[in-house]
């Protein structure tokens, strides 16, 4: 096999129909987006899907010949639920909660705790079969809403697994997400995973935000660090078999269909939806849209035919029987108001059609109108352009369907535009050709970059580097060996060096930056450490003198302020300048700018120190904070070209600063100094500090505070009190 790691698939169902046959059962592989595209990965790696294999309830000896079956011919290992709990997780918590709500239908949600409950149950039960078959070092892939506790409850038993989580539906803006009483445990839920994909840049966003509000963790370039793990968030959108569907287009059966379809609709144009009966797909607007079409349109009459497919889903539930009746009736309207004899405007088939069958559809239609109010990517989209692979056609598509992301060239709509549809409608119907291919060839481009198998691999590949051996980049954790050798290098060293960061490094941050101030323990710590003679302790920060000299003062340490425009020596009083230029000039320069931003985004402020100047937002609103710092750096950027400022991002502060200062360049004046350090530690962990981490000669002890970021730092350990632990080990000494 190769040598590629395992890949185990879990999703709620398994991509096999069983029935049961006078002999036994049959067996057919099922379709879909999902299901194709990783048909393509087998063919690169061992794998195995877990899944629930349906709906009848079979005795054991039924499910011991089922199971038999699957894993040898299908790879699959079927997971048989319990009935009662089913329909709770199912059709109750997956169905009736997260399914309206993460689609914007709040009032079609409910919450009751049996089916929450019953939806941890049956995640647990998918814990425990993955439990039974898995072994290390495979790669684990979940799917879905439908188990969305799943990757914390393996994580729980298995610390070292490597799980992806991918969600199909949309995830929906932050206020939609906090009315869930559950809120929380699903993001810690999800959490569980390494990495976690979304089909638009939007719902990844949406999430990152409800990380943010909802748990107050925040993220770097689409990283979250949860305890001393980093969880990946990124944009997958699937896409589909463009192949499949060329080759399918050149088939007899479908040729066959086509020529069939064309001789029935004679030269009347069509216009052509697909979906499966849901309230999300708009389907009674649309109708509505179409009637107003007609109603204004009236020498369109006779000239085009909607051809409506509904596919049969959730028949058993009354909401969807309600929707069924609704869209019933309005074909009997608007057939009744514009039908003419020989003339049906709308051919409604409320069925599944097989793949040829709808090929063929696709390809007879002129125009295919897409339009969900909400809908997570939506495949009809892109399979309608697949089908016509000469760029012919239209597709005029719902904006809040995931795929309008990608295919900007359509014609997006707003779903409950009538007015717009049924001119959009037209604009299809009259548009030439050159008009069409114009805009489908781009699309077309695109879906054949990124097609179904792109999607796996690429989603596969960003859940794999992380077990690549570590990079350079990576720093090793410092673990009870490491601090061990680190505490025998300090204690048989003669002379010792420890350059130590303030924020985040030794203290926490604070909403405040006032508010950071040491405690007494760590003034006792600092004073202890630098009393030894053979220490020379260093506290380097960006802080402004007065504040490290309130507060640091008096520990018997060196001192360096603004990250290193200012110094004050252990044996001096006095404070030392090492500003390059004449700062006045540039300040003013820049304040009116800086003054700007913090007019625009509340809870932002300006501080100026002697050779820079900094604007802070810990306090802002987080995601406009974020934003505005982005518009700020870009900016400075125009600005300050061609003169001696650099501009430096920190953890929310954006700062300017004279070229010569800097962390590295401060630390030298102790490296370059007469005294040959034995042990040298550096720590920090924020960009500034990178600077320091930069200078450090071979065998020093650089530490950067925060796991799993990228630092010239050779070592890392978790946050402030980890660090706190080893300076009380080395005031031991
Ligand atoms: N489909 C089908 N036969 C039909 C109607 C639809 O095979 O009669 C398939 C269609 O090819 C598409 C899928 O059903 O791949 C619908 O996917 P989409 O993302 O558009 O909507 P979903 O049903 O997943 O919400």
């Amino acid at each position: 096999m190769a040598k590629e790691p395992r890949l185990i698939v879990v999703s709620n169902r398994l991509p096999v129909e069983i029935e049961r046959t006078q002999g036994g059962f049959t067996y057919h592989p099922a379709a879909g987006g999902v299901a194709t595209s990783l048909q393509s990965v087998r063919k690169q790696r061992e794998m195995l899907w877990l899944g629930w294999p349906g709906t009848p309830v079979w005795d054991d000896k039924d499910r011991r010949s089922i199971e038999r079956h699957l894993v040898k011919e299908y790879d699959s290992v079927p997971l048989f639920l319990p009935p009662s709990d089913f329909d709770l997780y199912y059709e109750g918590f997956s169905n009736g909660t997260i399914w309206p709500l993460f689609h914007y239908f709040p009032q079609n949600a409910h919450y009751e705790a049996r089916e929450w409950n019953a939806y941890k149950e049956i995640n647990a039960l998918f814990r425990d079969k993955i439990l039974e078959f898995a072994q290390p070092g495979d790669l684990l892939w979940i799917h879905d809403y439908h188990l969305m506790m799943l990757p914390a409850l393996v994580r729980e038993a298995l610390p070292e697994a490597k799980i992806g989580f991918f969600l199909h539906i949309p995830f929906p803006s932050s206020e939609l997400f906090r009315m869930l009483p559950w809120r929380e445990e699903i993001l810690q839920g999800l959490l569980g995973s390494d990495l976690i994909g979304f089909h638009s840049h939007g719902y990844a966003r949406h999430f990152l935000s409800s990380l943010l509000r909802l748990l107050g963790l925040e993220q770097e370039f689409g990283r979250v660090i949860v305890g001393d793990r980093a969880v990946r968030v990124d944009t997958f959108p699937i896409g589909v078999d463009v192949n499949g569907f060329e080759s399918a287009m050149q088939t007899e059966a479908v040729r066959k269909e086509l020529a069939e379809l064309q001789e029935e609709t004679q030269d009347r144009k069509i216009v052509l939806t697909v979906d499966r009966l849901d309230f999300t797909k708009g389907i009674v607007e649309r109708l509505e849209s179409f009637d107003h079409f007609l109603a204004e349109n009236p020498d369109w009459h006779r000239r085009v035919t909607l051809i409506s497919l509904t596919v049969p889903s959730r028949t058993g539930v009354p909401e969807y029987q309600a929707l069924k009746k609704e869209v019933d009736e309005a074909v009997g309207r608007i057939n009744g108001r514009h039908g003419k004899p020989g003339w049906v405007p709308i051919w409604y088939m409320y069925r599944f059609l097989p793949f040829d069958r709808l090929v063929a559809l696709y390809g007879a239609a002129d125009v295919a109108l897409v339009t969900p109010l909400r809908d997570g990517m939506n495949l009809v989209a892109k399979e309608y352009l697949a089908a016509h692979p000469d760029g012919t056609g239209v597709l005029i598509l719902s904006e809040t369907a995931g795929a309008a992301e990608e295919l900007g060239e359509a014609l997006i709509v707003n779903p409950h535009d009538t007015e717009q549809i049924s001119e959009a409608l037209l604009h299809a119907l009259t548009m030439s050709e050159s008009e069409q291919v114009a805009r489908n060839s781009p699309m077309l481009a695109r879906l054949r970059r990124y097609d179904v198998v792109r999607w796996a691999e690429d989603f596969l590949g960003g859940l794999e580097p992380e077990i690549a051996p570590a990079k350079q980049q990576v720093q090793v954790r410092l673990d009870k060996a490491g601090i061990n050798l680190l505490l025998q290098a300090y204690r048989s060293a003669k002379q010792r060096l420890l350059l130590l960061d303030y924020d985040g490094t030794m203290v926490p941050f604070a909403s405040r930056p006032k508010e950071a101030a040491p405690d007494e323990e760590l003034i006792t710590l600092l004073t202890r450490l630098a009393e030894d003679k053979k220490n020379t302790v260093v506290i380097i920060s960006g802080r402004d003198r007065e504040t490290l000299q309130d507060w640091l003062g008096g520990i018997g340490a060196s001192l360096v302020a603004e990250h290193g425009a200012q110094i004050r020596r252990a044996a001096d009083t006095k404070w030392s300048v090492q500003t390059t230029e004449a700062a006045d000039g540039w300040k003013s320069e820049l304040r009116p700018l800086l003054e700007l931003y913090v007019d625009r985004t509340p809870g932002s402020m300006l501080e100026e120190k002697t050779a820079s100047m900094a604007w802070h937002y810990r306090r802002a609103e987080p995601e406009l904070g974020d934003l505005r710092a982005k518009q700020l750096m870009e900016n400075l950027e125009g600005v300050i070209a061609n003169t001696p400022l650099v501009i430096m991002q920190g953890s929310k502060v954006v700062e300017v600063k004279e070229s010569g200062i800097g962390k590295g360049r401060a630390a030298r004046r102790w490296l370059d100094s007469d005294t040959i350090y034995d042990f040298i530690l550096a720590t920090g962990d924020d960009v500034t500090d990178e600077e320091m981490f930069e200078v450090m000669p071979d065998g020093a002890w650089s530490i950067r505070i925060g796991v799993d970021r990228r630092s010239a730092a050779k070592y890392s350990v978790r946050g402030t009190s980890a660090f706190r632990r080893l300076l009380h080990s080395l005031g031991d000494r």
